[in-house]
């Protein structure tokens, strides 16, 4: 590129004329005066030298008999250069048509002939100094056009982070919520087909599968649950435990796209690609792993990108932690003695304590009465009213027995629709009184829509057996109640049957 015209000290001025003595002339006052002049004769050599030499001031005779003067100076303003480029005309004292127009096509001054050399002096300064403050206007104009551009580069950047910032809270937002819905579940189906479901709607997948541990199979992971697959074997799928892809996925303990690892793991790829699954993520408790989330491909088929990756990683992290909970709570479930729905003892609890009883009435050489109960007819109000309703009676039931009895009596549900009370030190007589007054307490109470029943009103069927007087241990007592209840069924219903009473 040429030298900036700013930059020179020395200013540079191109003189096209024909007359080679007005231009020795002009050279050697101006080269006196410290300018550096060039001169040239015909417009060829005088644009060439402009691209050369970037002078800073232009004298031209517009009226050279070889060259034309006004082309001259439309061809340098074509140039478009990027410094202002000051060019005087020098034309003869009559011609001020001449005059006018070359300055309407784009010179800057002019000056008549014969002129005195201070006169052009002036005029050459005066040019050169408002091309110093235009050239100046010039460079702050480029410079602000290009902090613009950078503005406007900038002002890209932030939009494009913005919206990728957008789409992660939204993400991040999704996945918490789900999170949620999650780990509200304590039961582990619902917990596991929650997890998929919502799994396949965040990421816009096809298909996913969970493959679990299970505790009777400690060697194979195998297929929890799976949706969105239209192979039938996908439910027989199973990974070994010490599979290279399960032993890899524990060493990285994040997720991992199918198309990222080689082929090393031959045994499960080939199964895995077949399924259509694009992405693994493994589930672990305790550091060890316990699952391995699969998930197909992107309904748009898709790539899954790294922070859909991401978040894969904290839905099986949120799983596990569920899973693991609702571990917990079946556990502590199976331990518990009370009955979730009605409140009273479980079976656990009522068999536990039979025995306990039989001991004490052995040890004490009293005798024990048990009572076993089933709601008449329930199939029936179950079906016609659904069995929401069914679970309010067999409450409503509950209460009424839990009231009926004394502080020391053990009220459980045996299962289902049926009932235990172990009446601890209490006879024959006893047990047939209180078992009485329960059976008509469940007749004269108004249970909603009762009339539905066969015998319009909702009844229990009792049986009663006792130790020692009909069996001697906890299990042949209750085979003697249940024999009775049967017997009371067998009578018609909505009664009570001593064991005794039985007539075979
Ligand atoms: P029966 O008089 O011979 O006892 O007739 P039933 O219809 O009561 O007897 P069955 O054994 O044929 O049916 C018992 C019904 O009790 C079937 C089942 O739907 C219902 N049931 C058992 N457990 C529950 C429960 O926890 N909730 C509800 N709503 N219904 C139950
Ligand atoms: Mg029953
Ligand atoms: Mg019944």
């Amino acid at each position: 590129m040429a030298e900036s015209p700013l930059l020179n000290q020395m200013h540079k001025i191109l003189i096209v004329d024909d007359e080679p003595a007005f231009q020795k002339l002009m050279k050697s006052q101006l080269e006196e005066k410290n300018y550096k002049v060039y001169n040239c004769l015909e417009s060829e050599a005088a644009l060439k030298l402009i691209e050369e030499i970037s002078p800073h001031l232009i004298l031209m005779d517009i009226m050279m008999p070889k060259v034309d003067g006004f082309s001259l100076i439309k061809r340098i303003r074509e140039l478009n250069l990027r410094y202002f480029l000051p060019i005087v005309v020098v034309t003869a004292r009559d011609k001020s048509k001449e005059l006018a127009h070359s300055l309407d096509i784009g010179a800057d001054d002019y000056i008549s002939k014969p002129f005195e050399f201070d006169e052009l002096l002036a005029r050459i300064k005066n040019m050169l100094r408002i091309k110093k403050l235009q050239d100046s206007l010039l460079k702050k104009t480029e410079e602000v056009n290009e902090a613009n551009l950078k503005i406007n580069h900038l002002n890209h950047i932030l939009t494009d982070t913005n919206k990728e910032l957008k789409k992660k809270v939204y993400d991040l937002h999704n996945i918490f919520e789900i999170s949620f819905k999650v780990m509200g579940q304590t039961e582990k189906d619902r917990l596991i087909s929650t997890a998929l479901l919502n799994a396949l709607g965040i990421f816009t997948a096809r298909s996913a599968m969970l493959l679990l541990l299970e505790p009777d199979d400690r060697n194979d992971l195998q297929v929890a649950e799976s949706r969105g697959f239209l192979e039938d074997k996908v439910d027989e799928f199973s990974i070994p435990r010490d599979d290279k892809m399960v032993k890899y996925l524990e060493f990285i303990k994040k997720p991992l796209m199918l198309k990222d690892v080689n082929y090393e793991f031959e045994t499960v790829m080939p199964t895995l690609e077949q399924f259509g699954i694009k992405a693994l993520a493994p589930l672990f408790q305790d550091e060890e792993l316990i699952g391995i989330l699969c998930l197909g491909p992107n309904v748009s088929s898709q790539e899954y990108s790294i922070d859909i990756l991401e978040m894969l990683g904290i839905l099986t992290n949120m799983l596990s932690v569920a899973l693991q909970n609702s571990n917990h709570f079946e556990q502590i479930k199976a331990l518990s003695y009370t009955d979730e729905m009605t409140g009273l003892h479980n079976y656990r609890f009522f068999s536990m304590r039979l025995k306990e009883e039989i001991s004490r009435a052995k040890r004490n050489e009293t005798s024990l009465s048990l009572l076993i109960l089933d709601v008449d007819y329930f199939k029936n109000y179950n079906d016609a009213l659904g069995h929401p309703a069914g679970d309010e009676i067999l409450r409503q039931l509950s209460k009424i027995l839990r009231s009926t009895v004394r502080d020391n009596d053990i009220v459980a549900r045996y299962g289902g629709e049926e009932f235990a009370i172990i009446l601890p030190a209490t006879d024959e007589t006893g047990a047939g009184t209180l078992a009485d007054r329960i059976r008509t307490k469940v007749e004269e109470y108004e249970f909603p829509h009762q009339e539905i029943q066969p015998n319009g009103t909702l009844t229990i069927s009792i049986g009663i057996a006792l130790y020692p007087d009909n069996a001697f241990d906890a299990d042949d007592v209750i085979v003697a109640a249940d024999r009775a209840l049967y017997y009371a069924k067998e009578r018609g219903r909505n009664r009570v049957v001593h064991f005794k009473e039985i007539k075979t």
